[in-house]
């Protein structure tokens, strides 16, 4: 059974229910976060914590909670879990209001989920995207706007693909949840703008400083050509190579020893946690 906590109350989850004129569902208001716990504790806690409290002041809404409260709510939910571990999501939204526009008090969810690992047969053989021509509105927030991604799974499916990697204009940004990097000899690149700063890119950027040159810049699709090797990172995808961009095949289409490396070093990472 899983816990969450609502306005500070924690129930079953199945017994959570926020209200109709909440401006999340009337407005598509609202933002999240969401984060992996390893050896029971909150990975990475302050780096998530910050950029929750980003995401809420660039949405204008106040937090009902502060980061010592929201820790100890944290851990009070990770305790009631019997698994492991757990993921947590946090959902804010823009609350109750009485005419369908302005914001009063926020409505705040901690939710703990079951972890959905991604099958190792992706690891090992590296997953295909298609490409898109989008960039996310306020791509700097972790809003819950993923409308783009979901209109589009059929078109995913129907491509064998997995998942999407944005461009616009020529310029890469990321996928539909994700962060992307590419390897080109002992270089690791990654785009820098409108693109959702992930926790897991920021701890692969730290990893790989002692043996790859990191380069934070804009992106050209131009430069998927020559380059040896991709992969995306997410809390949940952790390092994921992609083998297949659209038509282009990265690299010798196989799970490259650069992207390997920084998944064992992050796996070395969380299992020390
Ligand atoms: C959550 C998310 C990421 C990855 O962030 P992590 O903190 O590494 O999980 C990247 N891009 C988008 C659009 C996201 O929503």
């Amino acid at each position: 059974m899983h816990y969450g906590y609502f306005n500070g109350t924690i129930l079953p989850t199945d017994q959570i229910g926020v209200g109709v004129t909440d401006l999340s569902l009337l407005r598509g208001y609202g933002l999240f976060d969401y984060f992996l716990t390893y050896n029971g504790r909150p990975f990475q806690w302050d780096w998530y914590w910050e950029r929750f409290r980003n995401s809420a002041a660039g949405l204008r809404l106040p937090l009902p909670l502060s980061k010592d409260e929201a820790y100890a709510v944290v851990m009070d939910l990770i305790a009631r879990t019997e698994q492991p571990n757990v993921a947590i999501r946090f959902v804010m939204t823009g609350g109750y209001s009485p005419d369908g526009m302005s914001i009063s008090k926020p409505n705040l969810l901690i939710l703990t989920e079951a972890i959905h690992p991604v099958p190792p047969v992706q690891y090992e053989q590296g997953i295909k995207v298609i490409l898109d021509e989008y960039v996310r509105e306020m791509a700097e927030l972790k809003t819950t706007d993923y409308k783009h991604v979901i209109i589009l799974a059929e078109q995913i499916r129907a491509a064998n693909a997995l998942d999407v990697l944005y461009q616009k204009g020529g310029e890469i940004s990321e996928l539909s949840r994700s962060n992307f990097f590419i390897v080109k000899g002992d270089k690791l690149i990654t785009p820098n703008r409108h693109i959702l700063r992930g926790i897991t890119r920021r701890t692969i950027i730290e990893l790989a400083q002692a043996d790859f040159q990191v380069e934070e810049r804009p992106v050209l699709l131009s430069e998927l050509y020559d380059a040896d090797e991709a992969f995306t990172t997410s809390s949940t995808k952790q390092v994921l190579p992609i083998t297949q961009i659209g038509e282009l095949t990265v690299g010798d289409g196989r799970v490259g020893s650069k992207s390997r490396f920084l998944l064992e070093r992050f796996n070395d990472l969380v299992a020390n946690w």
